[in-house]
């Protein structure tokens, strides 16, 4: 069966395998089954969660097979998998042998949108190493003030098969699309779209640079009426060039710097528009003040810009894009000022999981006591290092990969004092906070920016953030 032939009227009496219990998979399944497909979920994990959730799903009518994420079940013709699941598992390698096509949560979304007697909702969709989430909160406040009916969905905390398929009905949807969930959506077609960056992530996953930037590039693919890329990341405009658009779609440029035609940039502390207005070659048109921007540093105005021009492609007038900023507040664990004890600022990144979104918060203070470390995801720290020596006060290192941060230091900026903290504990973190302290000076800032993903200390993180505010927190009662 190719995927054409997959109509979404016709899932009577297919067999479907869903690949993974959990936030996609479970709603996958329901949705699947409700349509008339004969559903198997595979799974590898057999723990007390999983069981339950099998057994909510076997009353309805469900197969599930806990254990075994491994072999396709023979008679599939199908495969919907959630957006983690490495592209070399032996499933999938059955799968591609057998001719059976791949869905991710999205690509079903995408395929179930309007199935259900409401309008199906157009997508602006956004990607990129970092700043997904925060652009994608910022267009759907955007979108609210415009008075439209919307939502902040996708790799967000919002299934977007909830959001396709539940009560409500949408103007439009503000998509956030991971790289993962972009690799298994090929049909996918957003009205318009950015990426907002390209930075090396999540390579162990993808196998190469090439394959991470192809999977991101596919969210220009089709698109309607905007492609939006970072004026300041060459390899963004690059993937525009490369993609499929409909005739008349526009690549449209977000800049720091002031705006060229068909480009939304600064000019005096105004974020101006230079697209999306009659005359573009003379015409500028004001949307909103960097200080509309919460919090106004450098990378964060690079992800209102982006916002915006998403907006303007949906025809928002420029006073809601000024509003929506005006209304977004940002999300926690992301540059988060936690306290000031004796002098000091405690600022807590954990969502800095990778060294991109490191290297922005480094680059947001003068004199810092870096905190980071954990799983490095198959990064070097060499370039991260070189450019925060001349900001490093100390740095304290934890985590299983630290060793690899602790290299760059030794290679990069040998008179920084490094503290090596060898356990993975749960009161690691404290030591962490308490070395930091001692190393800090008045004026500086202990940052919390890891670098690393954080899954092998933490449950993720949220928990790690929580972990660093919590011993903060301690301290400053005890200096209180
Ligand atoms: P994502 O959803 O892509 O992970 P978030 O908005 O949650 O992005 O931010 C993740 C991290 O990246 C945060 O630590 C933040 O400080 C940093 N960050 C946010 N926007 C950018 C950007 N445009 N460029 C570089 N780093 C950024």
């Amino acid at each position: 069966m190719g995927s054409q032939e997959v109509s979404t009227a016709d899932w009577q009496g297919k067999h479907v395998t869903v690949a993974g219990l959990g936030v996609s998979g479970i709603p996958a399944a329901r949705a699947l089954h409700e349509r008339g497909a004969l559903v198997t979920v595979v799974n590898d994990g057999d723990d007390e969660r999983a069981r339950a959730q099998a057994a909510e799903l076997e009353a309805l009518g469900i197969t599930v097979r806990l254990g075994d994420g491994a072999t396709l079940p023979p008679s599939t013709e199908l495969v919907v998998t959630a957006p983690g699941w490495q592209p070399d598992k032996p499933l999938f390698l059955a799968a591609a042998e057998a001719g059976v096509d791949i869905w991710g949560d999205v690509e079903l979304a995408w395929r179930l949108r309007g199935t259900n007697g409401r309008k199906a909702a157009p997508w602006l969709a956004v990607t990129g190493t970092n700043g997904k989430t925060t652009t994608v909160r910022m267009l759907a406040s955007i979108l609210q003030a415009a008075g439209l009916r919307t939502a902040a969905v996708g790799n967000i905390g919002v299934s977007l098969l909830d959001a396709v398929l539940g009560e409500t009905e949408y103007d439009v949807l503000a998509v956030e699309l991971s790289s993962y969930q972009l690799h298994w959506a090929p049909s996918l077609r957003a009205h318009s779209a950015a990426v907002l960056n390209l930075a090396p992530d999540h390579l162990d996953w993808h196998g190469s640079m090439e394959a991470y930037a192809a999977d991101k590039g596919r969210v220009y693919e089709g698109n309607t009426v905007a492609c939006v890329y970072n004026v300041a990341d060459p390899a963004t405009e690059e993937l525009v060039r490369e993609a499929d658009v409909e005739e008349g779609c526009r690549a449209i440029g977000f800049t720091l710097g002031a705006p060229g035609p068909s480009q939304l940039g600064v000019v005096d502390g105004i974020l101006v528009d230079r697209a999306f207005v009659k005359n573009r070659q003379k015409q500028a048109q004001e949307l909103a003040e960097v200080s509309d921007v919460n919090p106004p540093a450098p990378h964060n105005i690079a992800n209102a810009l982006a916002a915006a021009a998403l907006a303007r492609a949906f025809g928002v007038e420029p006073a809601a894009v000024r509003d929506g900023l005006r209304n977004f507040r940002p999300d926690a664990h992301r540059i988060e000022h936690v306290a000031d004890i004796d002098g000091v600022a405690y600022v807590d990144d954990s969502k800095a999981t990778n060294t991109h979104a490191t290297e922005a918060s480094l680059a947001a203070y003068d004199s810092i006591v870096w905190i980071a470390g954990g799983l490095a995801k198959g990064a070097t720290f060499d370039e991260l290092v070189t450019g925060a020596a001349k900001r490093l006060r100390g740095v304290v290192l934890m985590g299983a990969d630290r060793a690899l941060i602790h290299e760059a230091l030794t290679r990069h900026a040998p008179e920084v004092p490094v503290v090596d903290l060898d356990r993975t504990d749960t009161g690691a973190m404290s030591e962490a906070v308490e070395h930091a302290a001692r190393l800090a000076q008045p004026g500086d800032t202990v940052l919390l920016a890891p670098a690393c993903a954080s899954m092998d200390m933490f449950t993720n993180y949220i928990k790690r953030g929580e972990a660093f505010a919590d011993a903060v927190r301690a301290r400053a009662e005890e200096s209180a």
